[in-house]
């Protein structure tokens, strides 16, 4: 996890860019296009770099993580 990652997570929560749909069911704002949100889950996320990740990171062993799922670890932590 890289703390650039950590960065955004926080200024999304921050900025109100969680927001609770449903219990495990969350909309989280793009933090470089304020535009667009993705429907974000405990372990899943709908963003290109959640569904890259696997791609890079292929056989390594390694959870996926991105910038939305880490703002909704913080989110959840403080509520
Ligand atoms: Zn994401």
């Amino acid at each position: 996890m890289s703390a650039n990652t950590i960065r955004k997570a926080k200024k999304l929560v921050e900025s109100g860019g969680v927001v609770k749909i449903e219990d495990d069911l969350f909309q989280i704002k793009s933090s470089s296009n304020p535009n667009q949100s993705y429907f974000v889950t405990s372990n899943t996320c709908e963003c290109l770099g959640f569904k890259n990740f696997y791609k890079f990171h292929h056989g390594k062993g390694l959870k996926a993580n991105c910038s939305h799922l880490e703002a909704l670890k913080i989110f959840k932590q403080e509520n």
